[in-house]
């Protein structure tokens, strides 16, 4: 392991001045599940690693402010897995943490830590994108907001700028009736990143909104305002050819050790379709197939 200084600052202000002295040569640790491993391996090797454990605002929190679920950078997995307000309003971000690597790892795993790493296969990213969440980040200019859907560039790679870090994500409380669902594709079960990731959400004005991941560099979010997709009686057949159409985007890596392109391709609508299934009839109250 490079050998590196350790700082561990007691506010925003200590950590933002740390990570803008440093630049690219500072790395935060939250629960340190991806950073570790990058520091282990040296793929990582920073002059300064700034631990935010001590930061007061950054300690893990879920609460509803002014129609918004704030969830605070410091919030860890499980903590999201078993929030009831997310079970209820939120069922697949609930669900996406409950699938992150096993019991130790969500114990320690931050959802802020899991979009900042951005791995294009983070179980969290689609769940986001499709309640439209914003990441608000924090730094030398103080804070600002970005939607999530213009946060990830590529893996490790996002468009936090120099010197900022992030304080908490916040997803817009549904207007309307809404069911959603998250589902993955995995070589096993049990601990292991996901081959595809996929969540759809749909609510009761007729709107679809699906995203994806593992299958391209970053995840992606479409939107069908057709009516056809949240139509519980349209048939599979009307919906199949509007789903290929959001899933045009795909361009999975045939360097990926997890799963081919052709076989990521062919699952990607089999996934699409099992999560409407299941968005529709939580939105229905009815039957999930
Ligand atoms: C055995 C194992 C299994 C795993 N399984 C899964 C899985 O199934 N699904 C999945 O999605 N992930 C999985 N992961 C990856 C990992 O657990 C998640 O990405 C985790 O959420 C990262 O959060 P962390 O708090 O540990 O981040 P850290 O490792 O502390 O940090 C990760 C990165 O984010 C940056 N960062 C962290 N917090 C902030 C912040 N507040 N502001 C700005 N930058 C920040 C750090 O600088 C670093 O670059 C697994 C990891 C392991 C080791």
């Amino acid at each position: 392991m490079h050998p590196f200084r350790y700082a561990r600052p007691s506010s925003l202000a200590e950590a933002v001045a740390l990570l803008d002295e440093h630049g690219p040569q500072a790395q935060i640790i939250a629960g340190g599940t991806d950073l570790v491993i990058g520091l282990r391996d040296r793929t990582l090797e920073p002059d300064v690693v700034i631990d935010l454990k001590r930061i007061p605002d950054l300690e893990p929190r879920i609460r509803l402010v002014d129609g918004r679920l704030v969830i605070s950078a410091g919030t860890v997995m499980s903590d999201i897995e078993s929030d009831a307000t997310i079970a209820e309003l939120f069922t697949a971000l609930a669900e996406s943490a409950a699938v992150v690597g096993s019991v130790q790892i969500r114990n320690r795993a931050t959802l802020a830590g899991n979009i900042c790493n951005a791995s294009p296969a983070a179980d969290t990213a689609p769940p986001l994108l499709v309640h439209r969440a914003e990441v608000v980040a924090f730094g030398p200019r103080g804070a600002r907001r970005i939607p999530i859907r213009e946060f990830f560039v590529r893996s490790r790679q996002t468009t936090l700028q120099r010197g900022e870090l992030v304080t908490a994500v916040e997803l817009p409380l549904p207007d309307r009736r809404t069911g959603d669902s998250y589902v993955r594709l995995t070589r096993r079960r049990g601990t292991d990143l996901a081959s595809i990731t996929m969540c759809c959400a749909v609510d009761a004005s007729g709107s679809t909104r699906l995203a994806y991941g593992s299958v391209g560099p970053k995840p992606l979010v479409f939107a069908d305002e057709s009516g056809v997709l949240a139509d519980p009686a349209a048939p599979d057949e009307a919906k199949a050819p509007i789903l290929e159409t959001m899933l045009a985007e795909a361009s999975p890596s045939a360097g990926s050790v997890r799963a081919s392109p052709e076989y990521r391709l062919a699952m990607l609508p089999v996934l699409a379709m099992r999560a409407l299934h299941t968005a529709l009839g939580r939105l229905g109250g009815g039957q999930v197939r």
